[in-house]
């Protein structure tokens, strides 16, 4: 018989550690996990027969929890679908979801919040570890002859061998470490199974040295018991189970369905960010079954892409048990349920939204943006997931709803206005909201990348435009002149006399630089800033675009906006209409203004040699004048 020893991938190993501390004070997790994995197993198997029937035999699917006090073991034992030596090597030996690695850097050493992070990466198996100092699994799969041991003591290497007379599916067998010995009590895995596995649509038996046999749990699927037979307990641990994860559900959706289409919905929102949330595939997470029987858990279509947020399982009573998972796709049955089952989740959201603000700040912070990808993508549930929306804005410390703004909007005010950018705290900081500003009107602060794709797909928000305020083109005059009759207000400067002549001047010199030169009415305390011409793309979307390599080529030119009542524009202004001298200087100055304008949007200074030039000339200058 042939063994081979391999290494465990790196990451495992690593994982192997921070798991063993993670779960020192909730070793007893590690059952769960193995029943839970021994259930997934039997439901594969329980599927593929359905069109392979030489796969299963007649025995029933269950799963035999057996002590051997001599031994000091503990096996857990299936009949599903088995491994053979590579699915081993596959699932035994490496992590295989994408980012495990990445995320495990955001690990904080705070017990609680590490186990809900390391329960997404499928620690599930690894727990086993924490309890044995030595794992052996012995498994044969379903229309394979050749079974296979693994062997392991979670100290960076496996063996894989041969075995013989391996019945279908998997033994997983804990050599108990020193001081576990209470896992050998019947009371003690008794209470385990009950505490966290009752929902387990299998039986689970646990066998004693005389071949006496006892089931544990009640062996049906939870989400068809009535709602008052399910505790939030049990529907914690379903949760843990159908979701691989640790943490506590935000909210519990489950209800059935009867009349033209009969289906269960039993779904979960997870109280923590999943760590694999933005990545490219934005596959969900519900599991398709029918009557009972799982089918799929990438049954594309059932829910839409923007709530992959959600754990759990819809059950269809109508769907054809053979059906297979490329018709599934154009199924009509899953069509309607995925708009039912998505308009009561927004609702159930909603609901929960005005019950308790403060939690659903918490819910925004995590799926926040997904939402908003619904707003682009969901055109029936617009409305709904439009009132889902929360912001941060200028003239409010919390989050901010479109409805409240629209209500605070001023007197004369005619759009909805917001910024773009990659902070709250720099887009504070905008020239571009200086006018907003003085003339008190609120401004919309948008910091997700999704902002750039919603915002126009949506145009108007209860017949009020949405508008960019770095997009030229904005009048705040009407705001203005109301507010011109508070007395309190200070005067404000006069325009420049030549601003005409000045921005003549300007133009010349920045004529392959920008688009246009104009003045502003809505810079106050910034000399000059620059905005998108109305019809171009936003100057953040750009940005956005070219750091993803999805925008080549030349940037559009923007519009340089001057302002007539700054000081520094009022002496140019009359240097524009001077000796030739000072028409050279302006000329000069022109750059040096264009290049600040970049620097304040965090665009790229073209040229810095050039722009140093100018800044020592100019400092130069000033030096003299003064001495
Ligand atoms: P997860 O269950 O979240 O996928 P685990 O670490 O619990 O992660 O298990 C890793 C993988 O090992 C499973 O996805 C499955 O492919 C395989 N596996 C584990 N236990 C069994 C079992 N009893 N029968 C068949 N495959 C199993
Ligand atoms: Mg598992």
């Amino acid at each position: 018989m042939t063994e081979e020893k391999l290494s465990f991938q790196a990451e495992v190993s690593r994982l192997l550690e921070i798991v063993a501390k993670s779960l020192y004070s909730h070793e007893e997790v590690f059952l769960r996990e193995l029943i839970s994995n021994a259930s997934d197993a039997c439901d594969r198997l329980r599927y593929e027969a359905l069109t392979q029937s030489e796969l299963a035999g007649d025995d029933p699917y269950r799963i035999i929890l057996a002590v051997d006090k001599d031994a000091r073991s503990l096996s857990i034992s299936d009949n599903g679908i088995g491994m053979n030596r590579q699915d081993m090597v596959d699932n035994l030996g490496t992590i295989a979801r994408s980012g495990t690695l990445a995320a495990m850097e955001g690990l904080t050493g705070d017990a609680k919040k590490d186990l809900a992070l390391i329960g997404q990466f499928g620690v599930g198996f690894y727990s086993a570890f924490v309890v044995a100092d030595q794992v052996e699994v012995l498994s044969r799969k379903a229309g394979e002859p050749q079974g296979w041991r693994w062997i392991s003591d979670g100290k960076g290497s496996f063996t894989i061998g041969e075995a013989e007379d391996v019945p279908r599916g998997t033994t997983v067998k804990l050599h108990l470490a020193e001081g576990k010995d209470e896992f050998l009590q019947p009371h003690r895995i008794r209470h385990i199974v009950k505490t966290y596995s009752d929902h387990i649509a299998l039986p689970i038996v646990m066998a004693d040295d005389k071949g006496e046999e006892e089931t544990l749990n009640r062996a049906s699927a939870l989400w068809v018991r009535s709602k008052s037979d399910i505790s939030e307990e049990d529907y914690k641990e379903f949760y843990h189970h159908v979701g691989h994860a640790f943490d506590d559900p935000w909210l519990t959706i489950h209800y059935k369905v009867e009349g033209v289409l009969e289906y269960s919905v039993l779904v979960f929102v997870p109280s923590t960010q999943p760590f694999d949330l933005f990545q490219p595939e934005r596959k969900h997470h519900v599991k398709l079954y029918v009557r009972r029987v799982f089918v799929t858990d990438e049954a594309q279509g059932l829910v839409p892409p923007y709530l992959r947020f959600l754990r759990g399982i819809v059950d269809s009573e109508d769907l054809p048990l053979n059906i297979s998972r490329e018709m599934l796709q154009r199924n009509p049955v899953l069509a309607k349920i995925r708009q039912a089952v998505t308009k009561r989740v927004l609702s159930e959201i909603t609901a929960k939204a005005k019950e308790d603000p403060a939690s659903y700040e918490g819910f925004w912070d995590s799926f926040g943006p997904l939402l908003k990808e619904g707003v682009y993508e969901d055109a029936d549930q617009r409305e709904a997931l439009l009132a889902l929306l929360r912001f941060q804005s200028t003239e409010f410390d919390g989050w901010v709803t479109l409805d409240d703004y629209v209500g605070r909007m001023k007197e004369g005010q005619e759009a909805i206005y917001y910024i773009t950018g990659e902070d709250v705290e720099a887009l504070k900081k905008s020239p571009q909201l200086e006018g907003f500003r003085a003339r008190g009107v609120e401004v919309l602060l948008l910091t997700d990348p999704v902002d750039e794709f919603w915002v126009p797909a949506v145009g108007e928000v209860q017949e009020k435009p949405l508008r960019s305020v770095t997009r030229a083109g904005t009048d705040l005059s009407k705001v203005k002149a109301q507010e011109k009759d508070s007395e309190d207000k200070p005067e404000e400067p006069p325009e420049a006399a030549n601003i005409d002549q000045l921005i003549a001047a300007f133009k010349l010199s920045l004529d392959q630089e920008v688009k246009d030169v104009r003045t502003s009415e809505l810079l106050t305390d910034s000399p000059v800033c620059l905005v998108a011409d109305e019809h171009d793309m936003d100057m953040h979307l750009e940005r956005l675009l070219k750091q993803h390599g999805q925008l080549r080529g030349e940037a559009s030119k923007r519009v340089l906006e001057v302002n007539p009542r700054h000081p520094l524009i009022a002496t140019l202004s009359a240097m524009a209409a001077g000796s030739d001298d000072d028409k050279d200087q302006v000329r000069e100055l022109a750059f040096l203004l264009l290049d600040q304008a970049r620097i304040v949007e965090g665009d790229p200074v073209p040229d810095p040699a050039a722009f140093s030039r100018r800044l020592n000339a100019a400092l130069q200058r000033g030096l003299t004048l003064a001495a």
